[in-house]
């Protein structure tokens, strides 16, 4: 790439959009002028790759949301010109760490959004054809403030100083119907370059707009009204991304996002397909394979059958052939109430046609079974329920089993209890449907880029950059561990990450935390499941534990937490205060202060993740077994050299055997253990008989900790010891758990005194990560699902 060219057009922006040299330009007018000069420089070669791949056998993923982050850096970084274009701004007197002031684009909730965007970034780079498809949302997920230790929701309007990285294509727009409403899908193309800049794929976001264009002239007062509330209307549907995820919102909107995106995507696939192969479409599924990303685009499947029977005039019987051979499903939970079902009534109203063809899936699906029930095959008991349609409800997950190749779950755990529990039906229907694909992270993100110093130090060590398209590579450094001078080195260059998060938080938070102490950090999205009142909990237990003297040599902590409660998640807020609470507390106790600190960072986002998962000494991986479907937070620490503290749930049970469980901290029940003691686990017993759990758990009633008059602790304590109208008392098992999770923190805590052995056990968590890379698995998609 010419970078003075780069550097040049960027000043002719500058100077003609904003008047300004790029010397005194605000960051958003840096980051434009930069940016679009980037894209228009690539622009050609990502045309030419694009019309090249779209005439072969290509992969689509279908997401409702792409956790994409800040992409400046990133692409700069893939593209093997960061250092020389920051040197070369440098020379112009600008600042190019303004650019760290760019807001991130958030268009997804957590680990699922964020998996979508390391996979596209993963198959560019590993040259697997593979384009994205999903939803530009107008604000994406909120951005959060506290006050008095509340959680604040802001709307997050992105794009508001522009979205330099999107090429707006109104040419290739379709037309989306809904029985009261026509829409059109305007697509915006993000370029997603692979390292090294040698191959880009596209990111096709859709956006809603009203059909008939504005033209104010032909309006009177009344028109005017009208055509206003239909253009609302229409853009409602990409106007938010629902703060939630993993329960079902139950909403309309939410329905109509997820047949709009659908549909156009589908729609997009069919024009493609024809101009680059046949006018007759049966051929479809030998040129295109979709991945769902969670069934919340599964009406993709509908819907395909509706473009192929009714615009294409193929059968039932091909359209749905076509369709399973498409279609393959990835599934993220395997929480009941997680699994996304829709009333009938809904779909009838809003999609007549699409119910009716769901319908005669439904049936085809009941004749194929009574066979299989004639046979004796299976049961009738099992037939019924495996249904579609069932009691006036649709069931995504069957239905996107049923109309797919594959099925696969996101680590082998989870895989093993989709098989054995929640999916079991379908899995003795459907055995050969059944695939794991243990998820991953980016390298390039997750560590070339969060963390320079610990690339240098991988670099300058294996004597290559291989490591950065070949992470499997950094098993070579695993026999270094046995150097007094290599853990040194890069037990400093935790050191530097961990001073650099301090000013960062001290800058953001206006919070000062202690670089010498240990970094323990809990990061990801706040749900009971996930425990983070487990830790906070246990945090009071070592408090209390402080204080009466029954714990000395404690070495300093600074316990962390980030994390966004879904607005309308009662409980979830209440665990956000109580965090900011115990703070307090201890902020304000002069003899527990000087060995404890809790933050909790504001605003927890992709390019916050980067800051914190450098700098870590402790993960915090601690959801209850079996709950988990994989993370990939947890894979981001040990990348970065930081030792597990978690459950045998999701991936944590495959880093464990990478890295060995002697260099983790592994506590708490196992799934196994879970469900035999399920039945008559008794949290009331525990309380009783454990005077400093009880202890614990009474700070939160006694009016040692104030929750602003919300009830909100109450409302914890009780949900530990009494239970819900909707849930058995602490039926996620944090007091099952207690007493192995304090022992363990305790445990890490005294290894850290032995700081060289603590290092040595983070190192070799790091050299062990290889296979937690999204390349790797993108490529076993691409072999074992996709066959691209
Ligand atoms: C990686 C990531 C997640 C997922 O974290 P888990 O710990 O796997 O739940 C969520 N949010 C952000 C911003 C992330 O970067």
């Amino acid at each position: 790439m010419d970078i003075n060219k780069v550097i040049k057009s960027a000043q002719d922006k500058c100077k003609i959009e904003y008047g300004k040299e790029l010397s005194n330009a605000l960051a958003w007018q840096l980051h434009n002028s930069l940016s679009e000069s980037i894209r228009e420089e690539i622009g050609g070669k990502w045309q030419e790759l694009k019309i090249m791949s779209d005439k072969n056998r290509k992969a689509y993923y279908f997401s409702a949301e792409f956790l994409i982050g800040r992409s400046i850096q990133n692409n700069l970084l893939n593209l093997g010109i960061l250092d020389e274009i920051n040197n070369k701004l440098k020379d112009l007197n600008v600042d190019f760490g303004i650019l760290e002031e760019i807001e991130d684009a958030a268009l997804g909730n957590g680990g699922l959004g964020r998996l979508a965007a390391c996979f596209i970034e993963s198959a560019a780079t590993m040259d697997i054809p593979l384009d994205g498809y999903g939803i530009r949302y107008k604000f994406g997920l909120f951005k959060q403030e506290f006050q008095d230790g509340f959680q604040i929701e802001k709307a997050d309007d992105w794009s508001k100083y522009g979205d330099p990285w999107s090429l707006r294509k109104y040419e290739d727009s379709v037309l989306v119907k809904f029985s009261d409403q026509n829409v059109i899908a305007v697509p915006y193309d993000i370029p997603i370059i692979g390292y090294k800049g040698n191959n880009i794929s596209t990111l096709r976001l859709w956006q809603a707009e009203p059909v008939n264009e504005f033209d104010f002239n032909l309006f009177n007062d009344q028109n005017y009204d009208l055509a206003v509330k239909e253009k609302n209307k229409a853009e409602d549907i990409s106007r938010v991304l629902y703060p939630n995820d993993d329960t079902l919102d139950g909403k309309k909107l939410r329905f109509r996002q997820q047949y709009f995106f659908s549909s156009a995507s589908l729609q997009d696939l069919i024009r493609k397909f024809k101009r680059n192969h046949s006018e007759d479409l049966l051929d479809f599924a030998k040129y295109n394979v979709i991945q769902l990303n969670d069934t919340h685009p599964t009406i993709a499947i509908p819907e395909l059958i509706r473009l192929l029977v009714d615009e294409e005039k193929l059968s039932f019987e091909s359209a749905l052939d076509i369709c399973k051979k498409t279609f393959a499903y990835t599934n993220h939970t395997i929480m009941q109430e997680a699994l996304e079902k829709w009333d009938i009534g809904l779909i009838k109203e809003l999609l007549p046609r699409i119910y009716e063809i769901i319908k005669q899936i439904h049936n085809n699906f009941e004749e194929e079974k009574k066979d299989l029930v004639k046979n004796k095959i299976i049961s009738k008991a099992l037939s019924n329920r495996t249904k579609i349609i069932n009691k006036n409800t649709l069931h995504m997950a069957h239905m996107a089993i049923y109309g797919s190749s594959y099925v696969n779950g996101v680590a082998q755990i989870h895989t093993d209890i989709i098989k054995s529990d929640v999916l079991k039906d379908f899995y003795q229907l459907y055995p050969s449907k059944f695939q794991n694909k243990t998820n991953g992270i980016t390298q390039r993100r997750w560590l070339a880029l969060c963390n320079r110093e610990l690339s240098s130090f991988i670099s300058n060590n294996l004597g290559n950059e291989n490591w950065i398209t070949n992470l499997s590579d950094l098993k070579k450094l695993e026999p270094l561990s046995k150097s007094t001078s290599i853990i040194e080195e890069f037990s400093n260059i935790k050191q530097i990450k961990k001073h650099q998060l301090a000013d960062y938080i001290f800058r953001k938070e206006g919070i000062a935390i202690d670089p010498q102490s240990i970094y323990d950090i809990q990061i990801k999205r706040l749900h009971e499941y996930k425990r983070q009142l487990l830790n906070i909990l246990t945090i009071l237990y070592m408090y209390n534990e402080i204080k009466s003297g029954n714990l000395n040599n404690f070495y300093k902590t600074t316990f962390i937490f980030g994390a966004k409660a879904a607005p309308g998640y009662k409980r979830a807020k209440s665990i956000i205060k109580l965090i900011n609470e115990v703070g307090n507390l201890i902020d304000n106790d002069p003899l527990v202060s000087s060995k404890i600190k809790v933050v909790f960072v504001s605003n927890y986002n992709v390019s916050y993740a980067e800051k914190l998962v450098a700098a870590a000494d402790i993960s915090e991986q601690i959801s209850t077994a079996g709950t988990e479907a994989s993370g990939t937070g947890n894979m981001k620490f040990m990348l970065n050299g930081a030792v597990t503290l978690g459950t045998l749930d999701g991936a944590n049970v495959e880093i464990v055997q990478e890295a060995g469980r002697e260099n983790n901290y592994i506590f708490g029940s196992t799934v196994d253990e879970i469900s035999s003691i399920s039945k008559s686990y008794s949290p009331i017993d525990i309380y009783k008989s454990n005077p400093k759990v009880k202890a614990v758990l009474d700070m939160l009633i006694d009016g040692t900790l104030k929750d602003g008059k919300t009830k909100g602790f109450k409302e914890l304590y009780d949900s530990i010891l009494k239970g819900a109208s909707w849930h058995t008392a602490d039926h996620y098992y944090l007091l099952h758990d207690f007493m192995s999770y304090v022992e363990t923190r305790i445990k890490v805590n005294s290894d850290f005194s032995s700081k060289y052995e603590f290092r040595k056990k983070c190192y070799i968590n790091m050299c062990n990560a290889g296979k937690f890379s999204s390349d790797r698995t993108i490529q076993d998609y691409a072999k074992e699902i996709w066959h691209v």
